[in-house]
């Protein structure tokens, strides 16, 4: 074990010298990320392990290099295709909302950069994550780069997200990170009784509200307004599908 930590520290100090540029950054990058944390407390995210993922887990990493300085921006950023990675206070406030229980199973509509995916995996190391992209390019992308983070209970795949994922359905939570303008009935039907859904509803433009849905029975359901809200649009990829 000594043996180890000496060569990891050799290792340290000889790559630090050689890249001194990328260890700066690293070291700025990390400060930024506790002073993010410390700005999530003050907006009222008091859950420990939220603040612990969004701690651990670098989001420059999910965005293009070019970007990296603006990481910890606590602000949407473009990742390519006309999206965008999330503001790091919605996805910590949508996450605190889902009230996770490690080992549940959890669908996510939208996976975009793959960030907030690896925050539910963070949160849910014993359970599984589904997760549906509809563009291609950003699907393979985010599936990549969270198998070489070594989330393997992490499962990415493109589609519609309208039509949820009826073969691992019922889902114990679902998150929504686009906003389709009303409830898709397809979603409400894959959540388990006791189960809880997170979306942000409405046209953009026109106001969206984050929406908070707890299944009370096969046939009830209980809806909560959260907060206002600005997301990308949810699309559809069928005109006949089920979209609401
Ligand atoms: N949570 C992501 C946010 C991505 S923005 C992140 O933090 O990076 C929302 C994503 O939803 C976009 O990538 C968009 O392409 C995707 N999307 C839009 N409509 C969709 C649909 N019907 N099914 C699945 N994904 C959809």
């Amino acid at each position: 074990m000594r043996l180890f930590i000496f060569i990891l520290v050799i290792f340290l100090i000889f790559d630090a010298v050689v890249h001194p540029k990328e260890a700066e950054t690293g070291v700025i990058l990390a400060e930024k990320r506790r002073e993010l944390v410390e700005e999530l407390k003050k907006e009222g995210i008091t859950d420990r392990n939220v603040l612990n993922a969004m701690g651990n887990l670098p989001r420059e990493i999910f965005i293009k290099p070019a970007l990296e300085k603006r990481a910890y921006e606590n602000n949407p950023l473009p990742i390519g295709e006309g999206q965008t990675i999330s503001q790091p206070y919605i996805v910590a406030y949508m996450t605190q909302a889902l009230d996770i229980k490690d080992g549940q199973k959890i669908l996510e509509i939208g996976t975009g950069s793959g960030y907030q995916t690896a925050i539910l995996g963070e949160l849910n190391p014993t359970g599984d994550i589904y997760s549906i992209e509809i563009l291609e390019d950003l699907a393979m992308r985010a599936k990549k780069l969270l198998k070489d983070l070594g989330y393997d209970h992490i499962h990415v795949k493109s589609g519609d997200g309208y039509k949820g994922w009826p073969s691992h359905a019922p889902f114990d939570r679902i998150i929504v990170t686009a906003a389709p303008p009303f409830m898709p009935k397809t979603l409400l039907s894959q959540l388990k009784i006791g189960g809880i859904l997170i979306a942000p509803i409405g046209e953009a433009g026109d106001g969206q509200s984050l929406i908070r849905i707890v299944r009370v029975s096969k046939i009830k359901f209980q809806t909560e307004k959260l907060l206002g809200v600005r997301f990308v649009p949810m699309v559809s990829d069928t005109v006949d599908g089920d979209h609401p």
